[in-house]
């Protein structure tokens, strides 16, 4: 029997993985330049991790994770997210101690039970970013920028911060009762997810899908006449924050993303034309995270971009991934007594960081010389090559043909490849 990956999986190939190369260079390199560090964190963790950190009550904890008791009796789940892990990384390994902050990113798989579609899968992979022990709007303000900042550099048309405040313990709760009240007067018109959402989770319904919910929600209490002072000011000053940078954005009170641990801040960053807006990444501040997990208040602020959506967006808009890289030099032999020299030539010029590439199959000079045609040069060694030292080098653009002596060949190429 062939195998065959699991449902909703793939294989991440040649073809699309240079300009996933490209899209992580760019963003690491701007998360560097706004003061991110890397880091690599394990894609299992303790189940509780995520029922605790992420919420119970949340579709990602409730219906979407991938767990296992592995041979110790121990729950695991492969992380559904990366932004409980991160703060659960910084605590264990004293990264906010005594007041400090820590600027972290990471890249890699995350995994989630969902219906697979075009462009969503159950392995998918994110950039996250996330800056811990900062309690400031200010924070919430650079983080957006930074997101923006990311797209900016990608090339992404009519970019568009959206916001939204999801209020704190404090006052959220008001707001909940507020929600319940309203949506109970509409349970006829309310799918059965929120049916059964009413209850537990009510404000998940504000961001429901579905059109007649939508209708619903559009109409449902506005969160800002319940926020405390604290909260309200707090998104007043993301929003003059924002004005000052020029950053675009629109308010829109149906954002709360699918994760319970957000506070004040959520934002999501679009792109596209009106009325084909893409969610590129979202993310906000989530002050309680760590206390929910055992750990010491540590308020924080974040945001995590899909690579596989980012890339799908880019296509659709037709941007650049830059140059595709390949093999600059192929090296040619003219007969089968110049293949141990090709041989040899490949590996010099490789060592001098010249991407080179040649025969190892015994092929015929006519199809080495059609490989050939896909890089720039070609090197080609027959025995008269060998006996006087020298190559001879073919421009693959104009057909042009010259001959360099050996000890000259590798300056020679770096200087035309410039
Ligand atoms: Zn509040
Ligand atoms: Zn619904």
């Amino acid at each position: 029997m062939e195998m065959k990956a699991p449902r909703g999986v793939r294989d991440i190939l040649p073809d699309e993985s240079w300009k996933w190369s490209y899209v992580i260079n760019i963003a690491a390199k701007a998360m560097a330049d706004y003061g991110f560090s890397e880091v690599h964190l394990p894609i299992f963790e303790h189940t509780e991790l995520f029922s605790r950190g992420v919420g119970e009550t949340t579709d990602i904890v409730e219906k979407e994770m991938y767990t296992f008791e592995d041979k110790g009796g121990r729950s695991i789940t492969l992380r559904p997210e990366a932004t409980a892990g991160m703060v659960r990384a910084a605590l264990e390994n004293n990264l906010c101690a005594q007041g400090s902050d820590a600027k972290l990113w990471c890249f890699g798989p995350m995994f989630r039970h969902e219906r697979p579609q075009k462009g969503r899968y159950r392995q998918f992979y994110q950039v996250d970013c996330e800056h811990l022990g900062c309690a400031g709007a200010a924070n919430d303000v650079e983080i957006i920028d930074l997101a923006a900042e990311i797209f900016r550099r990608l090339g992404l048309k009519n970019l568009e911060a959206v916001i939204n405040s999801v209020g704190c313990p404090k006052c959220r709760p008001v707001y909940r009762e507020a929600l319940i009240k309203y949506f109970n007067n509409y349970k006829d018109k309310l799918c059965e997810t929120c049916l059964d959402r009413l209850d537990r989770n009510p404000l998940r319904i504000l961001d429901c899908k579905k059109p007649d919910c939508g209708a619903v929600a559009d109409g449902a209490p506005d969160i800002y006449n319940s926020l405390c002072d604290e909260c309200r000011e707090h998104f007043e000053e993301v929003k003059r924050g924002l004005e000052r940078l020029g950053i675009a954005y629109k308010i829109n009170k149906r954002l709360v993303r699918g994760l319970d641990y957000y506070t004040k801040t959520a934002f999501e960053i679009l792109s596209g034309d009106l009325g084909a807006q893409n969610a590129v990444c979202g993310g906000g501040r989530y002050d309680n995270l760590s206390d929910s997990i055992g750990g010491p208040h540590l308020p924080s602020v974040g945001f995590a971009c899909g690579v596989d959506r980012i890339i799908l967006v880019m296509e659709q808009q037709g941007l650049s991934f830059g140059e595709r890289p390949k093999a600059k030099v192929y090296v040619a032999a003219l007969d089968n007594s110049a293949r141990g020299e090709a041989q040899i030539l490949t590996h010099k010029l490789r060592s001098a960081g010249i991407a080179a590439q040649c025969d190892t199959e015994n092929k015929s000079f006519k199809s080495q010389l059609k490989a050939a045609g896909n890089a720039k040069f070609a090197c080609i060694l027959g025995p008269d090559e060998i006996k006087n030292k020298v190559v001879t080098l073919k421009d693959m653009a104009d057909g042009s043909q010259v001959s360099i002596s050996d000890n000259e060949l590798i300056d020679y190429i770096k200087d035309k490849l410039k």
